[in-house]
């Protein structure tokens, strides 16, 4: 198996964990990063896993979904009436669980797809890393 990973920095978005019993819960950002890394068998005929050039995708689907969003945990009490009411002020997503690693696990489900469909099924995502800063991070590794 051959692998290689691409890492997209200074990503700003907030979260909160509505159920964490300290400041995690308050609405808060970070500038995170994501590491993916791709695995195949057999890599392409420049030699590359995935050529670099190629994942503009990827970093369109982070503008667009992550970029200054807000993401709340769709378990999230607060979040419905919140929106109801301003809504306008946030780019909101919504995903099971906000932590590095329940984003980490969501990145995988959306990503692996994505990676395998635009490579005939020759490359997949077989790790992604989510850092809120350069101190915590999370990883999640498929089965
Ligand atoms: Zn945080």
């Amino acid at each position: 198996m051959l692998t290689c990973s691409k890492t997209y920095r200074d990503i700003p978005f907030a979260h909160r964990q509505h159920w964490h019993g300290g400041h995690c819960s308050l609405i808060h950002g970070h500038n995170w990063a994501i590491t993916l890394t791709f695995a195949c068998q057999k890599s392409d005929a420049n030699g590359f896993v995935v050529d670099f050039g190629d994942l503009k995708y990827l970093n369109a689907w982070i503008a667009q979904n992550l970029d200054h969003a807000c993401l709340f945990n769709e378990s999230d009490p607060e979040s419905e009436a919140l929106l109801a009411q301003f809504g306008h002020l946030f780019k909101a997503y919504i995903l099971p669980n906000t932590s590095c690693e329940g984003l980490a696990q969501h990145l995988h489900g959306v990503f692996n797809p994505m990676v395998r469909a635009q490579t005939e099924d020759r490359v997949w995502v077989t790790k992604v890393e989510v850092e809120e800063d350069s101190k915590n991070s999370a990883t999640y590794l498929p089965d």
